[in-house]
């Protein structure tokens, strides 16, 4: 019976897991153990080690088509490229097919046509477990452990120090609140014990991330309403992971978009704009209009046209 209970309780997480969008997926493919739709081609290769001078990587989405079903193709030709560094934000309306370039990245499922590249190379020929070191992300929510703080970040790379871990910690502007917890680094977290905010925990995620040093990153921008400092807080340690590295980010609100270095436009799984934040203004179009309505629900009230 148990055997049959192990992958019903694992489809029950990956279900629930899919429900939220981009998850944490290394933390998701721990818990399952290994099984996939997708297995490692027997010539796999490696990604190059992750060292810390190593190059960041390239990212490239050549002419991709994929659907979930085979009568329902969602993404319909998707290209463009993230080059070693760079910065590349994916905005678009809820269903417009965000998540679905992400989980393609991470190989969750196989492209029906076209590729997706890393340094070249076709994901596909990546050992799973490679792909899956080199990329980190940063989700939307994020699941801490019942354990203490420190296993929590530590977790971003099993058998880090203590300095890795404040040091990482510091970066991601969590060391001073873990500081005045009552254990501090050993102060449990989770259901049972300690209770973090939603910021506090992003931060918790951020520190993970940046212990694990991938060379792609994943930012799963979170659709929930932190306050404005929370969120500046948030900011300023995203931009500390994600300083010369390959950073995709799948942008729920506009704000963050900015200073990336292309924005990519989906709707309905094309890409209907491309280009600067600058540049998409002026063109006019998609874009222009959603940013123009959210700057329009940001005003505060009464001052709303
Ligand atoms: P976004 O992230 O832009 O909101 P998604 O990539 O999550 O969009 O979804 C794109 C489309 O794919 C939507 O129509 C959604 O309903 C569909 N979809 C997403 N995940 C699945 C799935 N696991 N099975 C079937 N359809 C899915």
């Amino acid at each position: 019976l148990m055997q049959l209970y192990q992958p019903l309780n694992f489809l029950g997480f990956v279900y629930a897991s899919l429900r939220q969008g981009v998850v944490d997926l290394e933390q998701m493919f721990r818990l399952l153990g290994q099984p996939q739709d997708v297995s490692d081609r027997p010539e796999a290769s490696l990604l190059p080690p992750r060292l810390e001078d190593a190059p960041a990587a390239s990212l490239e989405f050549r002419d991709v088509r994929f659907g979930y079903r085979e009568d329902r193709e969602i993404l319909h030709g998707i290209s463009f490229r993230v080059p070693p560094g760079g910065r590349t934000a994916i905005v678009g309306p809820t269903g417009a097919g965000k998540s679905t370039i992400s989980r393609l990245l991470f190989r969750f499922y196989d492209a029906w046509d076209g590729s997706v590249l890393i340094d070249g190379a076709d994901v596909g020929d990546y050992a799973q477990a490679s792909l899956r070191a080199a990329i980190g992300v940063v989700p939307q929510d994020t699941v801490l452990f019942n354990d203490t703080i420190r296993y929590n970040i530590a977790y971003g790379r099993i058998g880090a120090s203590q300095d890795e871990i404040e040091h990482a910690a510091r970066l991601a502007q969590v060391h001073d609140f873990v500081l005045r917890l009552p254990d501090g680094y050993d102060t449990r977290v989770g259901e049972r014990g300690l209770k973090l905010s939603g910021g506090e925990k992003q931060r918790v995620a951020i520190a993970r991330t940046i212990l694990k040093n991938p060379r792609i990153l994943v930012l799963d921008e979170a659709t929930s309403s932190l306050d404005t400092h929370t969120e500046q807080e948030i900011q300023a340690a995203l931009r500390q992971v994600s300083a010369h590295r390959t950073t995709l980010v799948i942008a729920h609100r506009l704000s963050t978009v900015v200073d990336a270095d292309e924005i990519l436009v989906l709707d309905q799984g094309d890409i209907v704009e491309r280009g600067t934040h600058r540049g998409l203004l002026a063109t006019g179009g998609l874009y222009a209009s959603m940013w123009a309505a959210q700057a329009e629900e940001s005003r505060p009230e009464g001052n709303r046209a």
